[in-house]
């Protein structure tokens, strides 16, 4: 009766042992999955800091830019205002529509695409990070 009892005993450690090995196998698979998530979450954040920086480094630079724009374009605008005899409000903003906001544009894109970022359609505002980027070199080139 003991050694019978026993032996019952004996299956049943295994039976649970079996079962507990499945559990820690599982544990394990899913604690992988969590390394694996942190480790993406760190890369991005990492990622996006830089991306930040540049963005701020970037609006500081846009913002003197801006304010040295206006401060040497004021005194222009007066000049051909005063020059123009028929209607000198619409010259000089037909003059800030197709000549002066074009370029600007232009200038703009080249010197992001520059600070390391996308200009291009597909990946636009993104941070590069593989070099040159074949869509936004095309769209430099138009
Ligand atoms: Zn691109």
């Amino acid at each position: 009766m003991k050694l019978w009892g026993g032996n019952l005993e004996k299956k049943d450690i295994f039976v649970q042992m079996d079962e507990l090995d499945i559990r820690v196998g599982a544990i394990h698979t899913e604690l992988g999955a969590l390394k694996q998530k942190v480790k993406e979450l760190l890369e991005d954040n990492k990622r996006l800091s830089e991306e930040n920086d540049q963005l701020r480094q970037l609006f500081k630079r846009e913002a003197e830019l801006d304010r040295k724009v206006v401060s040497a374009s004021a005194p222009a605008k007066r000049k051909i205002a005063e020059a123009g005899h028929e209607s000198p409000a619409v010259s000089t903003d037909a003059l800030t529509e197709s000549g002066v906001a074009i370029g600007e544009g232009h200038d703009n894109l080249t010197r992001l695409y520059h600070e390391g970022f996308h200009i291009c359609n597909v990946y636009y505002g993104h941070l590069r990070t593989e070099g040159d980027c074949l869509f936004c070199l095309s769209f430099l080139n138009k």
